[in-house]
């Protein structure tokens, strides 16, 4: 098997790698050309060496780019993990956000209807598409976005719909909630709140500066939802799955068991800043995976606490402090 993973360079595209590696896939990564490529996930994984693994560089927002890499790649299944994916720098960069999240996927699909109709196509869709929806939230709940991430992102799931529907494009969109690692970038709050406890640990710093704490969020395990992505490719079916724990917390619930976790006492570490909240917020999401359950046989391995725990692990082991 051959696999294309844009946005390999990415959290998910580094687990997804190893994922497919491990099962024997050759895989090529696509990853855009930037003064310095950000592939510090794939060295730590082990994947860049791997005689199997091929890194590329690519934009997705380049037709010319796609078209090539999907006729001459031979692919049987390409992940469109690529994205500008802080949803805070959406609000700033909307046309950006658009071409890269929106169009980038249309390029993708378009290059598989015109050269390897084929290929099986998997579109990284997000909880964010949701926005202030509410409650338990399945495949056929509203999607009303309140960001420019996740608007683009809603254009991109309509069109993998479209492509699926008119095209007969065996294209299917995972709908998943917050998933986080040690891998997740230092700007998200999962990961700058366990790097933050951990430097407080280490005695670098003496506090972390966050926006809302009331937020809140269903957090995953990347390498759970990886997991989801491969087996929806499987299916004789394409469709749309929701990929969720079932279980919501807010951003202050995290950083108390992230305190805990450092047998840290959190009183006076934390300041808000109003420049870390965004213009409109999501304030709850909360997805019911009970579609991926029954149909994929899918199920999180790790709750909230685990994920914490695995976080807090390995940043202080980064920041060589000891329990
Ligand atoms: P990530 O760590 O931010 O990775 C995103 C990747 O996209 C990076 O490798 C980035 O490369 C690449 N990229 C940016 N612009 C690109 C372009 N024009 N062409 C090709 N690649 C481009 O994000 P992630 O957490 O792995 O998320 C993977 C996908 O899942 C994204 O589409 C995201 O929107 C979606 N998603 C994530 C979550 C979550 O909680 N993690 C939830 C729902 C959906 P550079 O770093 O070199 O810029």
């Amino acid at each position: 098997m051959r696999a294309l993973i844009t946005g390999v360079t990415g959290q998910d595209g580094a687990y997804l790698s190893k994922l497919l590696l491990d099962k024997g896939y050759d895989v090529d990564g696509l990853s855009p050309r930037h003064s310095t490529l950000n592939t510090w996930r794939l060295e730590e994984m082990g994947i860049c060496d791997h005689p199997s693994f091929t890194l590329f560089v690519g934009d997705i927002t380049c037709p010319a780019s796609i078209n090539f890499h999907v006729k001459v790649g031979g692919y049987d299944e390409i992940y469109n993990l690529g994205a500008m994916t802080f949803v805070a720098e959406s609000f700033n960069s909307p046309i950006a956000t658009m071409h890269i999240n929106g169009l980038g996927s249309v390029n993708i699909l378009e290059a598989i209807k015109n050269h390897s109709p084929k290929t099986r196509f998997y579109q990284a869709s997000t909880s964010e598409m949701f926005g202030n929806t509410g409650g338990m939230l399945n495949e056929d709940s509203p999607m009303i976005p309140v960001s420019p991430y996740g608007i683009a992102k809603l254009y991109a799931h309509h069109m993998v719909k479209y492509y699926r529907e008119h095209h007969g494009i065996h294209a299917s969109a995972g709908i998943l909630f917050n998933h986080e690692s040690p891998y997740r970038g230092i700007e998200f709050v999962s990961r700058k709140i366990c790097d933050g406890v951990a430097q407080i640990k280490a005695g670098k710093i003496d506090h972390i500066e966050l926006g809302n704490l009331d937020a809140c969020r269903d957090w995953g395990y990347a390498g759970d939802y990886v997991k989801a992505m491969w087996l929806m490719l499987r299916q004789d079916t394409p469709d749309d799955y929701v990929i969720a724990t079932g279980e919501t917390r807010s951003i202050n619930y995290f950083l108390g068991r992230a305190f805990d976790n450092a047998d840290i006492d959190m009183c006076g570490r934390i300041k808000t800043n109003d420049v870390f909240k965004r213009k409109s917020d999501v304030h709850i999401l909360c997805g019911d995976a009970a579609k991926a359950g029954k149909k994929l046989g899918w199920v999180p391995t790790a709750g909230i606490d685990t994920l914490i725990k695995i976080m807090m692990d390995a940043e202080m082991e980064r920041h060589e402090v000891g329990r």
